[in-house]
């Protein structure tokens, strides 16, 4: 064993704003399109918000990542977009 590829790669969560192992994220493309990679950013959300958005009904997520520019924007703009929208809904 030569350390793992996996060791160091982290991935930033799109509704947190935390890191975390790129092996413990979850690829959320707002696009819906897994086969289009190219000349694209996939977003992460960490286990925790994948669990909370799993609980949320996916259109009004889908609508608020895409009104608040998910990958559009600079993440801190996003994500005070993205709080911004989802306090709106609650
Ligand atoms: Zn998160």
């Amino acid at each position: 064993m030569f350390g793992s590829r996996r060791d160091g790669e982290t991935v930033t969560c799109i509704a947190c704003g935390e890191e975390c192992p790129r092996a413990d994220a979850r690829e959320y493309d707002k696009h819906g399109d897994r086969w289009d990679r190219q000349d694209k950013s996939f977003e992460y959300l960490c286990k925790t918000c994948f669990t909370e958005t799993c609980r949320q009904p996916r259109d009004g997520l889908e609508a608020t990542l895409a009104a608040a520019e998910a990958g559009e924007t600079d993440r801190e703009t996003f994500l005070r977009q993205y709080h911004e929208l989802a306090d709106d809904q609650t």
